[in-house]
């Protein structure tokens, strides 16, 4: 072909792409993305630009006038469990998912729903999900939204209509994968990744063409168990790198974790994109990996080439991973000066409890301080970045009572950073757990596999110990200095699973917390300046936007995710009530409608009795149950079995348990987990923790 030639088909090419028509809504392109800072009247990412800072130039709602700050509009959802979205806000119209992986619509000023799309996630899935069935948000790019489903899917919708245009399947559906992160997308590829080391995957993430949905690479972050290539973007560096750090039979049944379930970051010049991957499936070392290897690329930052895939550097922060520690916690890149010199640097506070902040170009180790306190290790080896771990942290001999827990130092809950500070704002928690090895484990496909015996935490009602643990366990934001590695200041929360971050250029930093209260804090000194309360826990970061000369925040609200599941006893008693986006402008007068609490289910279990032992009940509970419906039986967000008519009779016990009559809500069968006499010393339990809440009830009147 001529030169001529070669010249007129790219100007019929570039006429074509003129004349047909652009997407009318979900207008972001690579263009737009990378200047996206600049617009601050859009929101058009789920960390708001690609250096995921969610800082926002607007200043209209500032310390001085925030006090003005009053709802704008709001919207009810027909879900009653946790929100944890980022609202999107691209020219007009707000995008949001709720629970079960749901996608909405609406004009952002006035707050008219436009659209919605229900994936229809079958209700079992929810057994697979550990951490409650939410979703962190959409992706926007050339007229598509697109969600990834609890169940694997990815799905693209148009941004006009909500009408599907195309899904792919991106998980074995056989294997007990979830999404609940956000999607990226990156130079017409969409990045996305899953969860679901505590049951036993193989993490890893993949692109897909934006257009089409074609798969074009993936990338494993740990070895294929039975020793192959899988013809992945990840061969080649799992075989040079990994291979080695692996040891045993334990992490070959799982798939070793390391998924790849929440952060990503990317820088434009570099052209590099960051993801952060999970822990250890599972969670033990020593029935991983034998005790051996560090086991790569778990609990790692890793920097990939968004093009193709190909590995550019890693930095694990918790080598030999043991207690859950992941790194997929919120992954923010920024310039600044250290000793003297300009850096762009990528910053982490993972679940480990140290912030990281590193050379984005080559992740090497500029410096690592633990922003809250630890008991597991004393710092981070200067010269080799590997912690330096405390005897015993392990409990490969003795149970641990460690910090931080599985919960981390630091979850999902995204952090937010000010240029105009140069501070990060952590919301960060203080809780112990007690680690201690399960002389008895054995993999079960599609089950809780972590290799520690949750018993050790079955601490039972009054107990001293459970009063110590409680008096241990605390919320914070923190307002980190991440050039001098401290704290400048820190606001105390009464409970430890609290909301996102949303800074501003107003200087005002907004946070939600466990007992529904939306704050403003001085991002200078943290003296609250504003607050709201919704009735409701809040764990979503807000986002902000600017329509007709207006600021608007925007903020999902709604408790759950996997503390108030697991850990309910130490958060505040409430009923669950349905999610609500509520959004907020100066002079804002818009009312939220009351949400009246249903009265208490009251069950008369008088002559009810059950052949099961309460003893085998009590470890059985803590062994299949207790991480959804709580220590002691909780009650307060999934419905209340001790109140429950499944209670009744040992019929109405097994049809749910055994025969799985509540599946669509995501009480699976657990027939091929438990025998009828084992479930029914389950409700052997269970009845008798009801009657034990009935004699405290009596006693309070
Ligand atoms: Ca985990």
């Amino acid at each position: 072909m001529g030169k001529f030639t070669i010249i007129g088909a790219l100007t019929a090419s570039l006429l074509l792409a003129a004349c047909q028509p652009g997407p009318k809504a979900g207008k972001v392109d690579a263009v737009r993305l990378t200047a996206a800072d600049a617009d601050s009247s859009n929101w058009m990412s789920y960390g708001r630009t690609y250096s995921e800072q969610r800082f926002s130039p607007l200043t209209q709602v500032n310390t001085d006038t925030v006090a003005k700050l009053g709802v704008a509009w709001s919207h009810e959802f027909d879900t009653d469990r946790g929100q944890e979205a980022t609202p999107l806000i691209i020219d007009g119209t707000l995008y949001t998912t709720t629970n079960w992986s749901k996608v909405y619509a609406f004009d952002a000023k006035t707050g008219a729903p436009k659209w919605s799309y229900d994936p229809k996630v079958d209700g079992k899935r929810g057994f697979s999900a550990c951490c409650d069935t939410v979703n962190r948000g959409v992706a926007v790019w050339n007229g598509m939204v697109y969600v990834g489903a609890l169940d694997g899917r990815l799905i693209a919708l148009d941004a006009e209509t909500g009408k599907v245009k195309w899904s792919v399947v991106t998980v074995d559906q056989s294997k007990p994968y979830t999404i609940t992160g956000a999607p990226r997308v990156i130079k017409g590829k969409v990045m996305i990744g899953n969860g679901g080391a505590e049951y036993g995957v193989r993490g890893y993430l993949s692109a897909y063409d934006a257009a089409t949905g074609k798969m074009a690479w993936r990338f494993y972050t740990t070895p294929n168990p039975e020793g192959k290539p899988d013809g992945a973007a990840s061969d080649k560096i799992l075989a040079e790198k990994a291979k080695g750090t692996w040891f045993g039979e334990g992490w070959k049944k799982t798939g070793g974790g390391g998924t790849v379930w929440d952060a990503m970051a990317y820088d434009p010049d570099l052209d590099i994109l960051y993801i952060g991957t999970g822990n250890g499936s599972p969670w033990n070392h020593l029935k991983r990996s034998d005790g051996k290897g560090d086991n790569l690329f778990l609990s790692s930052i890793v920097a990939l080439k968004p093009d193709n895939g190909d590995y550019v550097w890693h930095y694990q922060t918790t080598p030999a991973d043991s207690w859950d520690y992941t790194a997929t916690q919120h992954i923010m890149l920024a310039e600044m000066d250290i000793d003297g010199k300009a850096r762009k640097v990528v910053m982490q506070a993972p679940k480990n409890g140290f912030f990281y902040v590193l050379d984005r170009a080559t992740g090497e180790l500029i410096s690592a301080k633990n922003y809250i306190p630890i008991t597991w290790a004393t710092g981070v080896d200067q010269k080799t970045g590997r912690p330096i771990e405390v005897p015993g942290a392990r409990y490969e001999k003795n149970p641990a009572l460690a910090m931080p827990a599985p919960y981390g130092g630091h979850n999902w809950h995204p952090m937010a950073y000010s240029p105009k500070e140069n501070l990060v704002y952590i919301p960060a928690m203080t809780v112990p757990f007690g680690y201690m090895d399960d002389g008895k484990y054995t993999h079960q496909q599609g089950k809780w596999n972590v290799g520690i015996d949750t018993l050790a935490t079955a601490l039972p009602d009054g107990d001293a110990a459970r009063k110590a643990v409680k008096a241990m366990m605390k919320g914070h934001l923190i307002a980190w200095d991440p050039v001098a590695q401290k704290a400048r200041w820190t606001v105390e929360h009464p409970y430890f699973w609290n909301a996102g971050v949303l800074a501003t250029a107003g200087d005002l930093v907004f946070q939600g917390s466990a007992e529904g209260v939306f704050a403003a804090y001085n991002a200078k000194d943290g003296s609250k300046v504003w607050s709201y309360k919704t009735h409701n826990g809040i764990i979503a970061a807000p986002s902000t936007y600017s329509i007709d000369g207006e600021q608007y925040i925007a903020l999902m609200v709604g408790y759950g995710g996997a503390a108030p599941l697991a850990a309910n006893v130490f958060l505040p008693d409430r009923q669950r009530l349905p999610g609500r986006l509520i959004v907020f402008k100066l002079g804002g007068t818009a009312k939220v409608p009351e949400q009246p609490l249903a009265e208490k289910m009251q069950i008369d279990l008088t002559g009810v009795t059950s052949k099961g032992s309460v003893t085998d009940g009590f470890a059985l509970y803590h062994a299949n149950c207790s991480v959804c419906h709580g220590a002691s039986v909780s009650g307060t967000y999934l419905p209340d079995l001790k109140t429950s008519p499944m209670l009744l009779s040992a019929e109405n016990w097994k049809s749910v348990v055994i025969d799985g009559a509540r599946q669509p809500m995501g009480m699976i069968s657990f027939k091929d987990y438990l025998t009828n006499d084992q479930s029914e010393s389950i409700r052997a339990y269970v009845l008798s923790e009801s009657a034990k809440a009935k004699a405290e009830m009596a006693k309070a009147k």
